[in-house]
């Protein structure tokens, strides 16, 4: 089943399964990498190379973009050899990368005064969710562009509406703030448990169906526990999403106390270096201050 020209610019752990996914429901996909190994791995799967951003959007009508963080966002779309030069009016941009409101909102801007569609449409579920085809798709933008591009992202996973430009990515800051604050608490309830003599496996059976259950134990207190803090989700990535957060609290006047405790955490890991670690490695600076491990190694 022939399906439209779509470009897809970024091909890291994320860009790479969506491609593959659009190009098994029938996409035929046009790609750009500032790494060129990045290209050559999916022009395996019919991916077709190109040697720009631009390029990627002068040959298709649809583009999507997957990189990490505003300034590549930024780049990729409004720089030079980017998105917009080659983009015609009526084509349509869809970032799916997680950076701030206020840069998809300054996109989405750019986006419209060339005529161009815009959507921010960050997402969750990590590389086994966009090996799946099951990301949760956060979207802003004009309903009218989400519901017209609603076919195009149920490769993907699933989108839901969350507003104007910049709503997909304050949606995402959300989950990250989540995500990170229940990393903390699971790796200080893991050390507390441990410190105590009781075996952290026993401890996350007795209390994995209760109210503390959550997606995020299920799979980062495996991974504590085994002393696995192979990525999945990088630290460095978790770091520049709290930085967003809290930039964004700023400029609305919110104060977000819990949140800048664990951005200070994360920096300290990337200090020592852990910045490439899995984001459950915050447990290790728990860890760190009890003088033990959970994981017993
Ligand atoms: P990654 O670092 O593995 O890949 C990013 C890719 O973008 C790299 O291959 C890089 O070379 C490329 N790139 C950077 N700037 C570019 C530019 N201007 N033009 C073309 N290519 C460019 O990152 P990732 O893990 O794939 O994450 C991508 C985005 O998805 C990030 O915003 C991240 O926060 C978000 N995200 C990641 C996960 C995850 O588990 N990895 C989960 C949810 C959301």
């Amino acid at each position: 089943m022939a399906q439209g020209e779509i470009g897809f610019v970024g091909l890291g752990i994320m860009g790479k399964p969506m491609v593959r996914n659009l190009i098994k429901a029938g996409y035929s996909l046009t790609v750009y990498d500032v790494v060129g190994t990045a290209m050559e791995e999916v022009a395996g799967d019919g991916a077709k190379p190109a040697s720009s951003a631009k390029e990627v959007a002068e040959a298709a009508p649809v583009v999507i973009t997957m990189v990490p963080d505003s300034a590549d966002s930024e780049a990729a779309i409004l720089g030079p050899n980017g998105v917009l030069e080659g983009a015609s009016s009526g084509s349509s941009v869809i970032d799916m990368s997680s950076i701030a409101p206020a840069s998809s909102q300054k996109i989405g801007a750019a986006c419209d005064a060339r005529g161009v569609e815009f959507l921010d449409a960050p997402v969750s579920g990590g590389e086994p969710g966009a090996i799946a085809g099951a990301l949760a798709i956060m979207v802003g933008g004009k309903r009218d562009v989400f519901d017209k591009f609603a076919g195009l992202m149920e490769p993907l996973g699933n989108s839901t509406y969350c507003g104007a430009y910049g709503a997909g990515n304050t949606t995402k800051l959300a989950n990250q703030i989540i995500v990170a604050l229940n990393i903390a608490a699971v790796g200080e309830a893991f050390v507390l448990s441990k410190k105590a003599g009781l075996d952290p496996n026993v401890v996350f059976e007795a209390i994995k169906g209760g109210l503390a259950g959550s997606t995020v134990l299920n799979t980062k207190g495996p991974m504590m526990i085994e002393g696995n803090f192979n990525p999945g989700f990088r630290i460095r990535l978790h770091q520049k999403d709290l930085n967003n957060a809290l930039q964004t609290a700023r400029e609305l006047g919110v104060p977000l106390p819990f949140t800048a405790l664990v951005q200070q955490v994360v920096g300290s890991l990337m200090n020592e270096g852990k910045g490439e670690s899995d984001h459950s490695a915050i447990a290790n600076f728990i860890e760190d201050m009890a003088g033990i491990t959970i994981s017993g190694k």
